[in-house]
């Protein structure tokens, strides 16, 4: 969406010439004000969200986490946060509880490949557990 063009207020210039219609002015003001707030709409939109360190537009973190469950060796991701650093650089974090932390580096590299390769992360931090470690209130989790 274009600013509004000069060739507006060249209108409003004619019309108050022709007609003495001094109200077109305001109106044509009134109209270049909406067009510029409907243009702009969806950057603030953007910003509010990075801001409120909202979820990521498009990513379902139930999902994730169903795919992370039903990985080998992983009994269940918990703690699930994802949040937008900046424009297009989404941050993940969560628990991971597993079997057996030895397979830990392993049990990572899967899980970022989907973090990273299907749902585009740009930085994840996963804590690998064998049994619940330091678990804060559930209140702070989007998903319970
Ligand atoms: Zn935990």
């Amino acid at each position: 969406m274009s600013p509004p063009k000069p060739n507006s207020y060249i209108f409003a210039a004619i019309v108050i010439k022709l007609a003495s219609f001094y109200q077109i002015d305001p109106i044509l003001g009134m109209a270049f004000g909406l067009v510029l707030f409907w243009a702009s709409y969806g950057i603030m939109k953007n910003s509010l969200n990075i801001f409120l360190q909202a979820a990521p537009k498009g990513i379902d973190l139930e999902r994730i986490k169903k795919e992370a469950d039903a990985l080998p060796d992983v009994k269940e991701m918990h703690h699930i946060h994802a949040w937008t650093l900046t424009s297009g650089k989404n941050i993940f974090s969560a628990h991971v509880l597993v079997d057996n932390i030895e397979k830990s580096n392993r049990i990572i590299k899967q899980i970022n490949e989907i973090l990273k390769g299907k749902y585009k992360f740009f930085f994840t931090t996963l804590q690998v557990e064998e049994e619940y470690v330091g678990e804060e209130p559930k209140r702070i989790d989007f998903l319970r």
